[in-house]
């Protein structure tokens, strides 16, 4: 076990002061990878990965280097009750060995997915390394931790991809996520962007509640916030019929966000938000952009190529 960081001593428990449960831990913290021995604070999952061969696509990113080949880190350990992944098999590797999987597929992306934050102390020493390598770091996380931690995430990764559920209902994240305040979940996606990273949501929607009044709300806020040209991507964290699906992307593009992507549906080409011109066709693998231009309009897409 690899001692944890970011913890203090309190009477005779452990305050661990990683994410926004601020556990007080006497044996195992709620993300379950967080233990006392002896009175100190240790990690179990320390540089115990999945990986995954994806396209950048495949880890739900669209204006991030279209078509590039990633390798999807995880690990065990979560800090929300429910989970939009199953990591099944995970390894020990060394720095090294990492990166010789990474050079061996030819990936250009490095992407620290579920949950970054949970396992900290290796995602710092990786992300320290692979930097030096000159590859891309892209950090997926729900957020749900200080938004201090920020500027340590933005010196190495050049991308934040954050995860939603829910549309960031607040009864949802109450009820079903036992998270009593959703405010730092945006203080800390804003201190990301703060950070120059480019940002990427995905939105794990379910049919809690009134779940269209909530998308509505949500894709309302990111244009406010955030702006028309962040992408959303949907995915279904609940049964949805296609037809469902496609009602969800016309509500989120009612907003006035302009990059709405629903993968199960096959919604995955980037077309102009001026003149509909097909940008990026997904299917074919052809980029169709003049630099950073719809070569029919001429309007700036927000994209990194
Ligand atoms: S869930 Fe884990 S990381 Fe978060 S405060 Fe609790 S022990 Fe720490």
């Amino acid at each position: 076990m690899q001692p944890a960081v970011f913890w203090t001593r309190e009477d005779k428990s452990i305050l661990c002061k990683l994410c926004l449960r601020r556990c007080k831990i006497t044996k195992a913290g709620f993300c379950k990878v967080r233990i006392v021995k002896d009175s100190k604070l240790y990690t179990k999952n320390y540089l115990k990965f999945q990986l995954e061969e994806k396209s950048v696509e495949e880890c739900n990113l669209f204006h991030f280097k279209p078509f590039t080949k990633s390798i999807e880190i995880s690990s065990i350990g979560y800090n929300f009750p429910k989970s939009y992944k199953n990591v099944k098999e995970i390894k020990k590797y060394t720095t090294e060995k990492l990166l010789s999987e990474i050079r061996k597929i030819k990936a250009e992306n490095v992407v620290f997915s579920f949950e970054p934050i949970i396992y900290f102390e290796s995602f710092y020493k990786v992300v320290k390394f692979i930097f030096r390598e000159g590859l891309n770091n892209i950090f997926s996380s729900n957020c749900y931790f200080p938004s201090q931690l920020a500027k340590i995430i933005g010196k190495y990764c050049s991308v934040a991809l954050i995860n939603i559920y829910s549309s960031l209902s607040e009864k949802y994240y109450k009820e079903e996520l036992n998270v009593e305040n959703i405010k730092p979940i945006i203080k800390t996606s804003l201190a990301l962007k703060k950070q120059g990273m480019h940002l990427e949501f995905v939105n794990y929607v379910t049919k809690y509640g009134n779940y269209k009044d909530d998308l509505r709300k949500f894709c309302d806020f990111i244009v406010e916030t955030f702006g028309s040209s962040v992408p959303l991507t949907l995915i279904s964290f609940d049964n949805f019929y296609p037809q469902e699906l496609s009602e969800l992307k016309i509500i989120a593009e009612e907003s006035g966000l302009r990059y709405v992507y629903v993968p199960e549906i096959n919604e995955i080409n980037t077309y102009c938000y001026n003149c509909k011109q097909l940008l990026i066709d997904r299917e074919n693998k052809i980029i169709n952009l003049e630099g950073d231009r719809c070569p029919n309009c001429g309007a700036r897409i927000d994209i990194i190529l």
